[in-house]
Order: C-alpha cells, then sequence, then structure tokens
C-alpha cells in the first residue's frame, strides 16, 4: 500500500519519531531518499554530503511530517525533512572543519 501525500491538515497526532515510522511503513522503501540511500549522508561531516542529503529530501513523501516532527522534538542534529538541523534549530548550512577562511571572517 501506498500514499502518495500526507498533509499537515490531516495530522492531529504528536509529531512523534513513531507517528514519522508509521506513516513511512505505508510508503515503499525504494520512496524515501533516507532508505534508499546511505543513511549516513543524513549525519554526514561532509558539507557536500549534507546537501546532498537535503536534495534528496526534497522527493520524499513524508517530508512535511518529518520536518514538523524534527522541529517540535528539537533535532540534535542531522538532516530531516530537508533541512539541516544544529541542536534543535534549523542552520542554513554545514560549515567545513577547521578554522573559518580569513576572507569569510571579512564578509
Ligand atoms: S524527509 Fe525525512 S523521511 Fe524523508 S528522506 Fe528526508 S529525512 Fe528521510
Amino acid at each position: 500500500m501506498t500514499i502518495s501525500i500526507l498533509d499537515r491538515a490531516g495530522q492531529a497526532n504528536e509529531l512523534s519519531l513513531g507517528l514519522l515510522h508509521d506513516q513511512a511503513g505505508y510508503v515503499e522503501d525504494e520512496r524515501l531518499p533516507c532508505r534508499a540511500n546511505n543513511p549516513e549522508l543524513w549525519f554526514a561531516e561532509s558539507p557536500s554530503d549534507v546537501e546532498f542529503a537535503k536534495a534528496l529530501c526534497t522527493d520524499c513523501p513524508v517530508r512535511a511530517l518529518c520536518l514538523d516532527g524534527a522541529l517540535e522534538r528539537r533535532e540534535p542534529w542531522g538532516v530531516w525533512g530537508g533541512q539541516l538541523f544544529l541542536q534543535g534549530a534549523v542552520i542554513p548550512r554545514k560549515r567545513p572543519r577547521g578554522r573559518p577562511r580569513k576572507d569569510e571572517a571579512a564578509a
């Protein structure tokens, strides 16, 4: 059985990981990018891998539910619903390891 769209209006339940897991259970694994690809991408150290994971989330049929739940749970880390979380907040992009470049500090 598949579901095509899980909209926000139909959500009356708590946005728990259990609910996301239950809803994702109705979708074939190959339609869930974080199941069809290496799940390590969603918690990658490399900024380019993180951006790739965010892009893969774009077509996920449970993306809205995933993002809402991650916001509510204040996920500490990882890509959820196409957004990168760090310490419970969405951040625009992952910074590479090491000291900032001199030209970044001046910007
Ligand atoms: S939106 Fe959530 S469930 Fe879908 S691929 Fe991204 S992390 Fe996985």
